[in-house]
């Protein structure tokens, strides 16, 4: 059908149709004209012939037969040969069009075919026969509607698409179903666009049909994707919700229960503060008055029960001041009154206060040792207790050392004190400035203390800015060692 409106086109070029209508007006006009002029030509010459010269007439001649009719006639028929060259040139180029379209329509993929005003297939393309399965020969001259399924019939689907056609010329993007050779039923979409003939009435129209089974089974599974993905998203969203509920529950426990260890620490505190001095003030009159009776004279066996009276009426004291020192430290209330001290005097103290023991004492303070910026009862305290530890574990007459000197690098104050005891095994080294830590020793000696000494020092030495730590050999003795740092010279 393509070919034939195209043959069309050609056949109404506009020189084509000039050069017929033209030689038919030429068929009649050049032999009247010629027959017009041999007239005039012959009238002129039988009234002036007589009065011309043999030369004259002789021009005369040449000129009407010799020139004028020859150029007439070359003009008329190059006229000719030029409309027809042209009208062939432009024949040529539509027949490589016309070509051209033709194997375009042929080939293309998609169901092309015409249809006369009857809806009768005229034409009909491979992509056509590929998709509906009908050879040329069996559909051309069928209705168009062996094509349509048969509840699409029933609905008008022809018939609504036809008048679109006829109310706008062209039916664009019109999805429907189509029915093939072998009963299957294919989506497609349709164009289709009325053709007029020459004279501008309607000659059928041509049909583009788009399998669109691929595009809609893609788009399918696309929107299956995105339903699972949506679900998927959805139950993630419910499990996070879910977790932050559980998470929210859990935070308000913790805080609950934190909440209810504060309150706990406070009665703790509390409780030891209330204790510690409930215990101490008996203590101290304990002690006050078994010194009082030691002094006033004592038979020895009322003597001796007095001493471990006293004895362990200091122990208690000890643990006491210990607990609540804890106490404070692990409530961050350790407060230090910090000044000036003479390390010689703060040895002295401490040595006082250690009172009487059978050991080979050798006090060493480096001349020029500077003075420390320390609170001198915690650090007397911290000397206190090194200093009965190392009578503690070590044995009776032997020596022990207490050292003062500037420290390596000059800016603190070291102090040390070595005793020859038993040593501290190198696993339990890192352990003993803990809190109620101890080491086993399966001696009588065990039940000096209660694990608390060290680690109080070590919090006191902290809290002015110096270090403690202890270097041993098991057997051999031990010797703990803390800086202080020295006091601002004075100016
Ligand atoms: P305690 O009251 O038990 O002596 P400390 O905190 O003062 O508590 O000491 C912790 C542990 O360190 C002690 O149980 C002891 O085993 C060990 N220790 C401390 N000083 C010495 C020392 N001079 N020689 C050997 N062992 C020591």
């Amino acid at each position: 059908m393509t070919t034939e409106i195209l043959r069309d086109l050609a056949a109404r070029a506009v020189p084509a149709r000039r050069v017929v209508d033209a030689v038919k007006r030429l068929r009649w006009a050049l032999p009247l004209a010629i027959a017009l002029t041999v007239v005039v030509h012959q009238a002129w010459e039988s009234l002036a012939y007589e009065s011309w010269s043999p030369a004259q007439r002789f021009l005369e001649g040449v000129l009407i037969y010799g020139v004028v009719g020859p150029l007439v006639t070359y003009w008329t028929l190059d006229w000719i040969a030029r409309a027809i060259e042209t009208r062939e040139a432009i024949e040529a180029r539509v027949r490589r069009g016309e070509r051209y379209l033709a194997s375009i329509t042929s080939g293309s993929a998609d169901a092309i075919f015409s249809l006369d005003t009857e809806d009768v297939v005229q034409t009909w393309n491979r992509g056509a026969e590929e998709i509906f399965g009908y050879p040329p020969g069996s559909i051309i001259g069928q209705h168009v509607g062996v094509l349509v399924p048969e509840s699409l019939r029933r609905r008008g689907d022809l018939a609504s698409i036809r008048d679109r056609l006829f109310a706008d010329g062209f039916v664009r993007g019109y999805r429907t179903r189509r029915l093939t050779h072998d009963g299957r039923e294919v989506d497609v979409e349709l164009t289709q666009t009325l053709l007029r003939g020459e004279d501008g009435g309607i000659i059928g129209s041509s049909v583009i049909l788009r399998d669109e089974t691929d595009r809609i089974a893609a788009e399918t599974a696309i929107r299956r994707l995105n339903q699972e993905l949506e679900a998927r998203v959805a139950e993630r969203t419910r499990q996070l919700e879910a977790a932050g509920t559980a998470l929210r529950a859990n935070n308000d426990a913790l805080v609950a229960a934190n909440h209810e260890l504060k309150q706990l620490d406070a009665l703790k505190d509390e409780f030891v503060d209330l204790v510690s001095h409930e215990l101490r003030a008996p203590l101290t009159n304990i002690n006050a008055s078994v010194e009082l009776l030691l002094s006033n004279g004592m038979p020895d066996g009322a003597r001796t029960k007095l001493e471990i009276i006293g004895h362990e009426a200091s122990r208690l004291t000890r643990l006491v001041q210990g607990v609540l020192d804890i106490s404070r430290i692990g409530a961050g209330r350790l407060k230090l009154l910090k000044a000036p001290a003479d390390p010689a005097d703060l040895c002295r103290t401490a040595l006082m206060q250690l009172g009487a023991a059978d050991r080979d004492w050798r006090v060493h303070i480096a001349p020029g040792t500077p003075a420390v910026m320390a609170d001198a009862d915690r650090v007397v305290q911290v000397l206190g207790n090194l200093l009965s530890n190392a009578v503690k574990y070590s044995p009776a007459a032997s020596r022990i050392d207490l050292t003062v000197g500037p420290a390596p690098g000059g800016a603190d104050v070291l102090f040390s004190v070595t005793d020859q005891g038993v040593g501290i095994p190198a696993e339990e080294v890192d352990r003993i400035f803990e809190r109620f830590h101890r080491v086993e020793r399966h001696d009588a000696r065990e039940t000096y203390g209660h694990g608390l000494g060290l680690y109080i020092a070590r919090k006191i030495v902290e809290a002015h800015g110096g270090r403690i730590w202890v270097e041993t050999t098991p057997g051999a003795g031990a010797t703990f060692l803390f800086t202080l740092p020295r006091a601002p010279e004075e100016p």
